[in-house]
C-alpha cells in the first residue's frame, strides 16, 4: 500500500454522503517520510475547490505558525479527519468521521508511521483520542498507540489572539520535540 493509492481511493470514495456535494476530495499532501503528521478537521471551500489541504484562510494562519516554528510544509504530511467538505462547513457527523478514519486516515498513518501526530482542533482530538475537552490536553504530548500532540485548529487561533499565541508556541514545541532542541 502506498499514499498515492490511498489518495486515488479518497478521490473516488462514495462511502459516506459527503461525496455528493464535493467538488474535489482532499486526500492530503506532503512527505511519505514525514516524521510529523498534521491532522485537521475537514476541507473548507478553498480546499474543496483546489483539492489541497489548508489552502484557504486557515491555511494562511497555519503557514504563518509553521514558518515561525521553522517547520516546512514539504517535510510534514498534512491532512484532515474527513477528506470531503461538509455542506456549509458544518461539523462532520460521527458516522462520517468513523467511516473516513477507518477507510483512509488510519491507513495513511500506517503507511507514514510518523513519530508524532499533531491534532489540529477538537474534531481531530475527539476522532483520534476520544477526548471531547481539547483544553484539557492541548499543548501536551500524549502517548497512546503512538505519540499525539493536540493543539488548536488554525481557524480557532485566527478568531482569538491568545489562542493564536498559544498555537504558535505549540508548533514551536512540536518542532523542538522532533529535533531534540
Ligand atoms: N480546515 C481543516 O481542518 N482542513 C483543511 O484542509 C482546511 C481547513
Amino acid at each position: 500500500m502506498n499514499l498515492s493509492v490511498i489518495a486515488d481511493e479518497v478521490r473516488s470514495c462514495t462511502r459516506c454522503p459527503l461525496h455528493q456535494e464535493r467538488q474535489r476530495a482532499v486526500p492530503g499532501e506532503g512527505s511519505t517520510r514525514a516524521r510529523i503528521m498534521l491532522i485537521g478537521e475537514a476541507p473548507g471551500k478553498q480546499e474543496d475547490m483546489q483539492g489541497r489541504p489548508f489552502v484557504g484562510r486557515s491555511g494562511k494562519i497555519l503557514d504563518n505558525a509553521l514558518q515561525i516554528a521553522g517547520l516546512k510544509r514539504e517535510d510534514l504530511f498534512i491532512t484532515s479527519v474527513v477528506k470531503c467538505r461538509p455542506p456549509h462547513n458544518r461539523l462532520p457527523r460521527k458516522s462520517e468521521v468513523e467511516t473516513c478514519v477507518a477507510a483512509h486516515l488510519q491507513r495513511q498513518i500506517n503507511v507514514i508511521q510518523p513519530d508524532v501526530i499533531c491534532l489540529l482542533g477538537g474534531v481531530s482530538a475527539k476522532a483520534l483520542l476520544g477526548e471531547s475537552n481539547l483544553s484539557r490536553i492541548r499543548g501536551r504530548l500524549i502517548q497512546r498507540d503512538r505519540l499525539y500532540f493536540p493543539t488548536y485548529h488554525p481557524a480557532a487561533a485566527g478568531r482569538n489572539p491568545a489562542w493564536c499565541t498559544a498555537f504558535e508556541a505549540d508548533l514551536m514545541q512540536l518542532r523542538n520535540l522532533t529535533t531534540g532542541a
